[in-house]
């Protein structure tokens, strides 16, 4: 079993787009292919074939390339069965639990509502990769456009269940404004502290900070410690529930 090459594509400000290939079976796939052009690109160059668009959420920034690429490649199209009407060109639908395969690699489906009603990530297990699209960000979490705070600390728990090593790919390069909000009520968190070095010389470089490793993300990132009674504290809630600290966060990042 080998893992899936991934290549990460940056386009407009601050998205990835990332392709993935199963070199076994010769499989490619898109994550959120914001545009269609970057993305045939990088498969001409590589000589391969895309075979699928997998999609997170319906977000313009993440299913803009859909039509374009299923015109030009003839892929084929994953969502979740919850926004059939809001991913363009669908032609698969999943949800929690179900599986989406990839030639030898196998990923789980999540649902993770908050961002939007319909949020989905995919997890390839073998490959220790997790596509979360704007559910988890590397020390941020999206904003809450159609789901609650309570829904999308739920949506993070579940994923912060996965294994240390599991590979972040958001779809935003978000890390330094999420490092320094995280900083602004986690002061003392030596290992936020280190992270936030390591993301300033990697930026200054203009190099990605993603993907973060979940392990990482679960000591530095405010939104996967609401349970945390150090972070309860610093907001003024100690002894208030996971829920109420996870949504006073959400809010004073939002009003940054
Ligand atoms: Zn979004
Ligand atoms: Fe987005």
């Amino acid at each position: 079993m080998s893992a899936l090459e991934i290549i990460q594509i940056p386009v407009f400000d601050d998205n990835y787009v990332y392709l993935l290939h199963e070199p076994i079976a010769n499989k490619t796939a898109v994550v959120d292919p914001a545009l269609s052009e970057p993305v045939l690109e990088v498969l001409k160059e590589k000589g391969w074939t895309l075979d699928f668009i997998i999609n997170t959420h319906h977000h313009f920034d993440h299913v803009g390339g859909n039509l374009e690429l299923k015109e030009a490649t003839g892929c084929t199209i994953v969502g979740s069965d919850k926004d059939v009407e809001r991913i363009p060109g669908i032609d698969v639908e999943v949800k929690d639990g179900d599986t989406f395969t990839l030639g030898e690699q196998t990923a789980q489906v999540f649902d993770v509502p908050g961002h939007t009603r319909a949020h989905i990530a995919y997890w390839f297990e073998d490959s220790d990769a997790l596509f979360c699209g704007d559910t988890l960000f590397s020390m941020g979490c999206g904003r809450l456009f159609e789901g609650s705070p309570q829904e999308m600390w739920s949506s993070l728990q579940k994923l912060s269940q996965l294994p240390d090593q599991t590979k972040v790919y958001c779809a935003h390069e978000y890390t330094a404004s999420n490092g320094k909000f995280a900083l602004s009520i986690d002061a003392s968190n030596t290992a936020l502290i280190a992270r936030m070095a390591e993301v300033e010389k990697l930026r200054a470089k203009n190099l990605p900070t993603v993907p973060s490793l979940l392990g990482v993300e679960k000591q530095t990132n405010p939104f996967l410690r609401a349970n945390d009674a150090s972070l309860a504290q610093a907001v003024g809630l100690s002894g208030e529930s996971a829920d109420k600290v996870f949504a006073e966060i959400r809010t004073r990042k939002d009003n940054a």
